[in-house]
This record gives structure tokens, sequence and C-alpha cells, in this order.
């Protein structure tokens, strides 16, 4: 069985993906995206690239991160334009009532005999002077005795108004449109490093399928049915080399409630089984619903006293009913027929 590309051909040519990784090893593991204010896209990857050749770049990225090649860091996020998506923005404070960007900063007063707070032009008269508060017509003439200014204000030009908070609004450069801060695109740009199988696809000099290299079934500390079956395979051969004795466990869950029959429930037999079980003995997948544990060098006599032991436990476990067999593996006949015949036994329950 072949271990290449798992990669789907039709979305990223093969070539290209380990060209990708060669990139980013050569850009120190990480390759970040570099400012390019004259390219239309903002930033590119490498030289020379046109927004097409951006965009590209990315999507085969994303493929390769879903595959574990490569890892994505955030890098930064861009703002750009709804209709053209220009990066090429003015961004400035505006009026809320008319829009305006024509805005001068004004100190806010606060008089305390009275507590009025507003912008100095409120105030008539001049600072030097003494102001004359619009509440309450009384004399500002001494800062911090009484009168104070809390803070600043900005005051439009063309409509007067007076405000603390003013909205932001952009400007496209490109196309013109002026757009409210809260209505522009951001987009999150990312980096891009190798992920552990992407260096391993490199030492290799092919790309690597995760599915087929995984040992463990994913969310479950159980071999693959696949490494299970190679494993025992192995095992048997130097078992009858040796004539050393070699055993199994088969376990055959079945839920009494199938409609829970979930990930959860199966961590908890399975956290069971190897909390039982010593170190040396390997717990994998046989089918769905059925394990199996290997106990190497541990004759038929022992084998049989573990089971009674995990039976005896399994007992207790209320909504799931556990079967298990010793696999007795015998030099004359091939492991999976052991396997068979015991699955056979176990299912005739
Ligand atoms: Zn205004
Ligand atoms: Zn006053
Ligand atoms: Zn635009």
């Amino acid at each position: 069985m072949s271990t290449e590309v798992e990669v789907n051909p039709k979305r990223i040519p093969r070539a290209v993906a380990f060209n990708m990784l060669q990139k980013v090893a050569a850009g120190g593991a990480m390759l970040s995206p570099q400012w390019e204010p004259a390219s239309s896209h903002g930033y590119v990857f490498e030289q020379g690239q046109d927004v097409d050749d951006v965009k590209l770049f990315e999507r085969y990225a994303q493929i390769l991160v879903r595959h574990d090649y490569l890892e994505q860091r955030f890098f930064d996020r861009i703002t750009r334009c709804p209709a053209c998506a220009s990066q090429h923005l003015n961004l400035r404070e505006v009026c809320p009532q008319c829009s305006s960007a024509q805005l001068s900063s004004e100190a806010l007063l606060h008089h305390f005999r009275c507590g009025y707070v507003g912008p100095s032009h409120h105030f008539s008269g001049k600072a030097k002077d003494g102001r004359v508060c619009p509440k309450c017509a009384g004399r500002l003439e001494n800062l911090g005795v009484d009168h104070d200014i809390p803070g600043q204000s900005l005051k439009c030009g063309p409509c007067q108004a007076s405000f603390q908070q003013p909205p932001v609004s952009g400007i496209c450069l490109s196309c013109g449109l002026e757009t409210p801060s809260d209505r522009l695109v951001s987009e999150d740009i990312y980096s891009f490093c190798l992920a552990p199988l992407g260096r391993e696809a490199l030492r290799q000099g092919r790309l690597i399928s995760q599915r087929k290299e995984r040992v463990v079934e994913e969310g479950l500390p159980v071999l693959r049915s696949e490494v299970l079956q190679n494993f025992l395979f192995e095992e048997h051969k130097r078992a009858t080399r040796y004539g050393t004795p070699f055993t199994a466990l088969i376990f055959d869950i079945r839920y009494l409630d199938e409609a829970k029959l979930n990930l959860e429930r199966e961590r908890e037999i399975v956290g069971t089984l190897r909390a039982m079980l010593r170190n040396v003995d390997l717990l994998g997948r046989h089918r769905s619903g059925m394990l199996i544990a290997s106990l190497p060098m541990t004759p038929r006599e022992m084998a049989n006293e573990v089971l009674q032991r995990l039976v005896a436990h399994f007992e207790q476990l209320t909504g799931v009913q556990v079967n298990a067999q010793v696999l007795l593996f015998d030099a004359q006949v091939p492991f999976e027929q052991t396997i068979q015949a015991a699955v056979l036994k176990l299912r005739s329950f």
C-alpha cells in the first residue's frame, strides 16, 4: 500500500505543495506576508506576486494547514473598501451630524459652583477677563479654584456641533466611496510555518499522508486497526519463531442505549482497560465496537486471569455490556483466523 499524498491533487498539485513547503522552510520555517503598498492587495508572500498569485498562494497554504503540513499564525488585520477591496483608505474622524472632517479641538470647562460642563465656546468672554457661565452667569476666574478642564471636546467647523467621541470614516482613494469605519471590510492575514508533518515531509523528500501515518485513533488512545493488524502479524511471526507464548484479549462492547453511543463513553471504557492492563500490553481497534489487547509473553492461564478481572469490573458498569474472550494464537493457524473464530463466538451471544 502506498503512503503517498492524501492532499487532494485536484485542489493542490503535489509538486506545488512540496514546493510551498520548501519555500516556507527557506524563509526560516515561517513565511510572513510583506506589506506592499504598490500592490493592489496590500501585501505579498513573494516579490512580484499579483493579487491572484497571493490569493492562490493563500488557498494552497490553507489546504496544507488542513492537512497538518503547515500551521497558520495571526499576522495582522487589513482594512479594505467594501466596494473595490482597495486597502488605500483615508481614515479620519468626522462630525456625527454633518460628516465633515473639518474638526477642531477645544477645552471642556467645568464650572464648580453650578456644575455646568461644556465646551469653552459656550462660555462668553475671554479667558483673561474671566469667562461667563451660560447656566448661572457666574465668572470663571481661577483655574482649579472655581473651574477646571475635565477634557477636550471637538467642534465641527461647518455645523458648529460639539462632541467628544467622533465616529471614524474612510474614504477609498481608489474608488472614492466613503464608508463608516464599522462597515469597512477587515480581513485577518496569516503567516505560515512548518508543522511537524511538514518538516518530516521535507526530510523524507515526499508528502506524507497523515491519516495513514497516524498510529492511534483520533481522540482515543487506541491503535488504528491497520496498525494493530501489522503489529499482530509481526508478533505472531516472532512468537512462532521463538516458541514464546502470545495471547490477546478481544472485547465486544455493546451499548444498551445505542443512541448514546459516543466517543465519551468509549473513552471511559478505554480508560478503564488502559488502567487495568500492563504498559507493554497494546490496545487497538479490531473493528467498530471491538477492541483487542495484545498480551505479549503471557501464557494462556495468565491471560485467563486478566480476562476474569476485567469481566468482573465490566459487570459493574451500567448501560454497557462487554463480552470478552482470550485469543490464543497458534503457530499453525494464521492470526486472522484465530480472531475471526473469536468474533463469531462473541457475536453469537
Ligand atoms: Zn458638522
Ligand atoms: Zn455656572
Ligand atoms: Zn473603493
